[in-house]
């Protein structure tokens, strides 16, 4: 299918496949990191099965009445679950919905789809009560999951699922990739490894605001570990970068400095990244406990932002920048 992202075309094969030997099982689960494009395979799949036409195999005409339904958002044989709200989860009286939705015969086609989105936002009781419809799927059923860490449905879910990883293929292929959306080749590798390796990810570390901002932030590390830098001025100097993508940003130099510290290659060095001095040595002086100490600690100023939607920005910001400076002394 020509409009996929190129990395999605594998497994669409894959599916596409499964569905013309009539194997396409009742419940599939999507594995896959974040920025890997699996809600674009989810839609184009879904379109696929909707679509009364298909102009080519598997491809969706756009044009039928399940298309123009689909399209409008109100196709009666789609049911879409998801949190209530990014980053919470998705809760048992949603997944009870299944039962009535499934219990009435598909509108116009043989087949009733129900996406959950993503499926790792199950909670333990959602997660059981979907148990029990894989247990016994009803006729024409088709569940669709898809999890960035699968690992957290129960293995009794994922084992009732035809699992399709999605891999996004070769650095190379993504770099060449990033090239054609636009980007700047020589940034392109920076870009993806601030993305931790997702390419949907790394389009946003394309844009240039955000790339010197985070930039600078080796910097800031290093002036508030050496207690040059006030953590209040640390975090004012970035009080534009959402606290969630700061946060990320600083685990991942933290997990850059833990491998600067033991020569380790940094992730994507074959894709020509280079280490700056100023980070070799800021690693070298560090001490490896005090960071794992932090990277804790952000970690539960992390926890902290998501489930709380009263939690300001900058003062998380200026309570990491705080704790970072504990690592300085
Ligand atoms: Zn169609």
């Amino acid at each position: 299918m020509s409009t996929l992202l190129p990395w999605l075309q594998p497994a669409w094969r894959q599916l596409q496949e499964s569905r013309r030997k009539g194997q396409l099982a009742h419940a599939i689960l999507l594995r896959g990191r974040a920025g890997f494009g699996k809600s674009q395979l989810v839609s184009a799949l879904v379109a696929s099965l909707l679509c009364d036409n298909p102009a080519t195999p598997g491809e969706a005409c756009g044009t039928c009445r399940g298309c123009a339904l689909l399209a409008a958002g109100s196709h009666p044989d789609l049911l879409r679950l998801v949190p209530a709200e990014p980053g919470k989860a998705i809760l048992i009286d949603q997944v009870r919905e299944l039962g009535g939705y499934f219990a009435l015969r598909p509108h116009y086609g043989t087949t009733k789809i129900a996406v959950l989105e993503p499926a790792d936002a199950l909670n333990r009781a959602a997660a059981n009560a979907l148990l029990k419809i894989l247990e016994e799927p009803p006729a024409g059923a088709l569940i669709v999951l898809t999890a960035a860490r699968a690992e957290r449905l129960p293995a009794t879910v994922r084992s009732r699922c035809q699992q399709h990883v999605i891999d996004r293929g070769s650095v190379h292929n993504i770099l060449t990739w990033l090239d054609q959306q636009g980007g700047h080749p020589a940034d392109n590798a920076e870009a993806l490894a601030r993305a931790g390796g997702s390419p949907l990810r790394a389009l946003e570390f394309v844009d240039p605001t955000l790339a010197s901002a985070i930039d600078r932030l080796p910097d800031a590390l290093a002036g508030v570990a050496a207690g040059t830098l006030h953590p209040l001025s640390a975090a004012a100097q970035c009080s534009k970068m959402p606290v969630l993508l700061l946060i990320d940003q600083l685990l991942r130099l933290c997990h850059e400095l833990f491998l600067l510290k033991n020569w380790l290659p940094l992730p994507l060095a074959e894709a020509g990244r280079t280490v700056s001095a100023d980070l070799q040595r800021m690693a070298n002086e560090l001490d490896s406990r005090r960071i794992a100490e932090f990277v804790q600690r952000a970690l539960d100023v992390k926890q902290l932002k998501l489930s709380s939607a009263s939690a300001r920005d900058l003062d998380l910001a200026e309570s990491v920048w705080f704790d970072w400076r504990a690592t300085g002394q």
